[in-house]
């Protein structure tokens, strides 16, 4: 990743790709305090658009101040921030990685001359699993790790070192030969996925787990959205893993993973075993309002140009 032409926002300014670095003592490589977003551009009619950029802005100064660390620049800029990288490095559909941290001008936990850096960097990233996952669907495995306990690690922010608990839950899975975890709560109940909010649909009515354990997802939040919109009844509540076994359908959402199918849990096939028609609709309308084709909010498409 980090040996290739391109640009990447550092603190202000485009750098050239390769010299976007930082020391071996940055604070944020030992502890892990710090917040990021995902946030992905789609080619529309009307060229390059960054789509939600001012909720995912917003999500990311909410992580820093959940975090307690000072932004250095406002919302505007860190929206300009990201325009530019997708603009300036010629890309027509990216993913982008603001990201704030603490850099290398003190050490331990007590340091008190900590800066915060900020980054955007914006690649071309197509598919996050196989192209054919969006009909088919994945197979997932009940985690044995835990999701993040409310007071433990805070939920409502996208903190660095949340994601040890992602990354192994994940690992576990693909040891196992499933394309991805699903965590439990403290309490039991279905929380996420590795990177991904749940949706499951039983006899009409879409289900979703309470945002206690899980990320405040921009897609979940769309998903809402295009619920009412389709007519669709939608509910927040606690979920077991035995009541997605026997769902009619159940699938992931994220900004990386967009609206994805969920064939098998634990072994167990759910509903056909493939993409079903609510989430057929539901994906389908994703896709159209990323890429401008079907509009829900004016304000959803930021134009990069
Ligand atoms: N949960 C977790 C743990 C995530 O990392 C993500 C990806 N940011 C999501 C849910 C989905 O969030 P969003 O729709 O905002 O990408």
């Amino acid at each position: 990743m980090a040996d290739r032409d391109g640009l990447i926002w550092f603190d202000g300014e485009l750098v050239p790709w390769r010299d976007a670095q930082v020391h071996v003592l940055t604070h944020t490589l030992h502890y892990g305090m710090g917040c990021f977003e995902g946030v992905r551009a789609y080619a529309t009619d009307w060229g390059t658009a960054i789509f939600r950029l001012k909720e995912h802005t917003e999500r990311l100064f909410d992580s820093a101040k959940i975090l307690g660390m000072e932004m250095p620049f406002d919302k505007e800029t860190i929206n300009e921030a990201q325009r530019a990288a997708v603009r300036e490095n010629g890309l027509e559909e990216a993913y982008l990685r603001p990201m704030v941290f603490f850099g290398s001008e003190g050490m331990g936990l007590r340091a008190d001359n900590l800066r915060t850096h900020v980054i955007v960097a914006a690649w071309e990233w197509p598919s996050y699993m196989a192209p054919e996952a969006r009909e088919l669907g994945i197979k997932v495995q009940t985690s044995s790790f835990t999701r993040h306990h409310v007071n433990i690690s805070v939920t409502r922010a996208k903190a660095n070192g949340q994601y040890i608990n992602s990354m192994m839950a994940l690992a576990e899975a693909q040891r196992g030969g499933y394309d991805e975890a699903l965590l439990l709560d403290p309490q039991g109940y279905a929380a996420e996925g590795s990177g991904e909010n749940l949706f499951v649909v039983k006899n009409g009515v879409i289900y979703t787990p309470m945002l206690t354990s899980c990320l405040n997802g921009i897609t979940r939040n769309t998903v809402l959205h295009m619920a009412e919109h389709l007519g669709l009844e939608l509910r927040e509540k606690l979920i077991t893993r035995d009541e997605i076994y026997i769902a009619d359908e159940a699938f992931f959402t994220g900004t990386a993973a967009e609206v994805l199918p969920i064939r098998e849990l634990d072994g167990r096939t759910i509903g056909a075993g493939r993409r079903g028609p609510i989430t057929e609709k539901v994906q389908s309308l994703y896709f159209d309002l990323v890429r401008g084709k079907q509009v829900l909010d004016d304000n959803w498409l930021t134009p990069v140009a």
